[in-house]
């Protein structure tokens, strides 16, 4: 009778480590993205106060602009 008792320890156990493995690989997943979404860095126009990804952005003396355009009216 112990070895019934036993058995649904050991798939008690299976299940629970499976779950937890599932969960660990989600997580994983979740914190990819997240870090991805992080790299994408986007700043707003100090003009217009578009954003834009900040490696498309046109640099001024005061900060980005969303285009020369912007950074002309706003630095003359
Ligand atoms: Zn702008």
């Amino acid at each position: 009778m112990v070895s019934k008792y036993l058995l649904i320890l050991v798939v008690l156990l299976a299940a629970i480590f499976i779950w937890r493995s599932n969960r660990k690989a989600a997580l994983k997943v979740r914190k990819a993205s997240e870090q991805r979404a992080k790299v994408i860095d986007m700043q707003p126009c100090r003009w217009c106060g578009v954003h834009i990804p900040s490696n498309d952005a046109v640099q001024g003396r005061h900060g980005p602009y969303c285009s020369v355009a912007h950074r002309l009216k706003a630095e003359p």
